[in-house]
């Protein structure tokens, strides 16, 4: 009697024990381990950017076109981790803002980077407001300034230029290169040949490791000239499966073979993470 009464204290104590164990492991495998996490989420037919620095902040470039990322990114995220160091939405259609709102809720977002766009849209306006209840640090893009996200991570804003003559809101999309070390990687939104051509004629550096491809792959955009000015080593696509749009568009697949870019598709091979030491 005496055993089995013992066994059944012990057992829930050892379960508890294993449990915080299992928990403080899980914890300390994602403490920041000094190197840089790029994550391009697969979430369908949008963009979704999940960046882990070194030391441990979090930079997400823009929130898909539905709930999705926020799976994506809250598995990626500490238990205790609460703070969004650094968010950017780099244009305001539907299609990278739809998790914004609940971001907003979940996370504590300490700054957020966007372009001067006079845009219309309610679920754009909401995420303004929504922006201006939170309380966090608005920086408007602004081509040639710098961002320093701490020791050696630097994001050079490229694009848009607050004069731009804008008629299409693509075209305003907020370019980033973010750089760590010998390493970078260039955003640039659902930008279309337009700005590309501005952004050349701007001239700076556009050089980059790793493209993230402008507007899903679209026959508008990934102009040679500017796929000569990056001369990435890989591609990264963002697109959802048998989407409406066409994306990405045979032509435009040319190029990047034509120049012989390795291209990588979310809808054909999932989340693509790389990491830099
Ligand atoms: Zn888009």
């Amino acid at each position: 009697m005496q055993k089995a009464a013992w066994s059944k204290n012990v057992f829930p104590i050892l379960f508890g024990i294993f449990l915080i164990v299992f928990l403080g492991v899980k914890e300390y495998m994602r403490i920041p381990d000094g190197a840089m996490h790029l994550s391009f989420l697969s979430i369908g037919q949008g963009d979704s950017t999940f960046i882990q620095t070194p030391r441990g902040a979090e930079i997400i470039i823009d929130g898909g076109t539905d709930l999705s990322p926020l799976e994506e990114i809250g598995s990626r995220f500490s238990f205790f981790q609460r703070d969004i160091d650094l968010l950017v939405l780099s244009h305001p259609h539907l299609d990278h803002l739809a998790a914004f709102p609940e971001m907003f809720k979940r996370y504590n977002v300490k700054r957020m980077l966007l372009a001067r766009t006079a845009y219309d849209a309610p679920r754009y306006q909401a995420v303004l407001e929504l922006l201006k209840a939170e309380g966090a640090d608005v920086i408007f893009a602004k081509p040639g300034e710098t961002i320093m996200v701490e020791k050696d991570v630097f994001l050079d804003v490229l694009w848009p230029k607050p004069d731009f003559e804008m008629s299409n809101v693509n075209d305003a999309s907020v370019a980033l290169r973010l750089r760590y070390k010998n390493h970078s990687a260039l955003f640039a939104g659902d930008m279309e040949e337009a700005a590309e051509q501005h952004i050349l004629a701007l001239g700076p550096s556009l050089r980059a490791d790793v493209l993230k491809v402008p507007h899903h792959g679209g026959r508008t955009s990934s102009s040679i000239d500017f796929l000569m000015a990056v001369a990435p080593e890989l591609a990264v696509i963002s697109v959802g499966n048998d989407n409406s749009y066409g994306h990405p568009h045979a032509e435009v697949l040319q190029r990047y073979s034509d120049l012989k870019i390795p291209v990588w598709r979310t809808d054909l091979q999932g989340t693509m993470e790389l990491t830099w030491k």
